[in-house]
């Protein structure tokens, strides 16, 4: 049974000023619960529209989604990466993965605590805990908003370009430690990449979009053996 169903989801933005933007037509598809499915496709034809209506940051304008993640509110069964990874400067490396903890009102929890530090150890941080953002690599920054984004323990985690504004080399090692991840915890991963060679690495589905329509054009199953990490 899929954990997340997209059904014929159509999306417009509306501007008064300008003409709306029809960015998703009629986009359906199903991701298995601990799938990893990556979404490519050239600038503008709609893999962020796409993940933003998936995790409620956006508004579908037609069409429907279901979940099936056993949560009431199914955004509370989603972790969200970003390209960039928003840490908060003044926090420390610790403080900024229990941000989510601290702005849902659970202060104190040792357990959190505790959480929170495997993790960073798991993401290679158990140094830089109580360092602040701007004493980190780009890619150490990136990690520390994988690690916040699964402080929850989410069954989904959602990408957008989690390595995009790192250089290759970080890249294709973040690539190879979130395969590690994924095949630990049997995450189902939505990953929206640029790189092809990234999406048919780390995906059992490639799924291809295009910017005219804004629609799925193709679906890949990848089918290769992963590296082993
Ligand atoms: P990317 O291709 O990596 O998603 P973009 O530069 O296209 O980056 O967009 C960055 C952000 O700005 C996106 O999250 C998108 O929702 C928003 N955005 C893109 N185009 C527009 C637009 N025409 N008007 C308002 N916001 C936009
Ligand atoms: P991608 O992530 O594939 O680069 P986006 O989902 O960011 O694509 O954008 C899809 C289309 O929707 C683009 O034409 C973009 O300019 C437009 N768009 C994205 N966000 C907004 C927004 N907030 N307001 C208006 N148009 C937007």
């Amino acid at each position: 049974q899929p954990i997340i169903e997209i059904d014929r989801v159509d999306k417009r933005y509306r501007s008064r000023k300008a003409e709306s933007v029809h960015a998703l037509r009629d986009v359906s598809l199903s991701i298995e619960d601990g799938e990893f499915v990556s979404i490519v496709g050239p600038s503008g034809c709609g893999k962020s529209t796409l993940l933003k209506i998936i995790n409620g940051l956006e508004r579908h304008s037609g069409g429907v989604l279901r979940f099936r993640t056993g949560a009431e509110d199914p955004r509370q069964a989603m972790g969200m990466v970003f390209q960039q990874p928003l840490l908060l400067p003044w926090r420390t490396i610790l403080d900024n993965v229990l941000l989510p903890r601290d702005l849902g009102g659970r202060r104190g929890r040792d357990a959190d605590v505790e959480r929170a530090k495997t993790l960073l150890r798991t993401l290679r941080l158990g140094d830089f805990m109580d360092r602040h953002p701007k004493e980190l690599s780009g890619g150490m920054q990136q990690r520390v908003g994988i690690a916040r984004a699964l402080m929850h323990d989410p069954p989904i985690l959602l990408m957008d370009e989690p390595f995009g504004a790192l250089d290759a080399m970080t890249r294709d090692q973040m690539s190879l430690e979130l395969l590690q991840i994924w095949e630990r915890d049997r995450k189902t991963v939505v990953f929206v990449t640029h790189s092809i060679s990234e999406a048919v690495l780390l995906s059992d589905r490639v799924v291809v979009m295009s910017s005219r329509p804004g629609r799925i054009v193709s679906v890949v199953e990848v089918g290769l053996p992963r590296p082993r990490s």
